[in-house]
């Protein structure tokens, strides 16, 4: 599994970061940037500890309250989505359509690519409900690395 993003991949993500800040009128800061490239150039799926952690090695003073703000306001703009099992909140900065695996004993994420997940129809009886802006499959289970302790 590639669990490096690319830094060509990593420089995209930040260019459409700026370009949404641009759009939206916000300022790009410092704080707001760090905490986005924290995301962006994970395979990891942070949760917002490890994305605080991580800040703070370039940003000792942040709180994980401004981490967490900051998360929120990012997914606002479209630039993250929530993913993983609700008890923790874990945040996406891959926004290909793809689905996770997520592993139900170790809490691991695991991005699962498959065309399926971009041709998939949907059901006519979602017109009643609403419309649908973003579609997420999650696969619950145990994975390999568990599996084999
Ligand atoms: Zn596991
Ligand atoms: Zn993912």
């Amino acid at each position: 599994m590639n669990k490096i993003v690319s830094d060509e991949r990593i420089q995209q993500r930040l260019s459409y970061f700026e370009d949404r800040c641009k759009q939206l009128g916000l300022r790009v800061t410092h704080q707001r940037k760090e905490i986005y490239r924290t995301v962006a150039s994970s395979c990891e799926h942070p949760c917002a500890e490890r994305v605080l952690q991580q800040v703070r090695e370039k940003l000792p003073n942040v709180s994980l309250d401004t981490v967490y703000r900051t998360l929120a306001s990012l997914e606002e703009m479209g630039l993250l989505r929530r993913v993983g099992l609700s008890v923790k909140e874990h945040f996406d900065g891959d926004l290909r359509p793809h689905g996770h695996f997520v592993c139900t004993q170790c809490g691991e994420i695991y991005d699962i690519f498959f065309k399926e997940n971009e041709s998939m129809e949907l059901p006519a009886c979602m017109n009643e409900v609403g419309q649908v802006r973003q579609t997420q499959v999650q696969f619950k289970g145990i994975c390999k690395m568990c599996q084999s302790r």
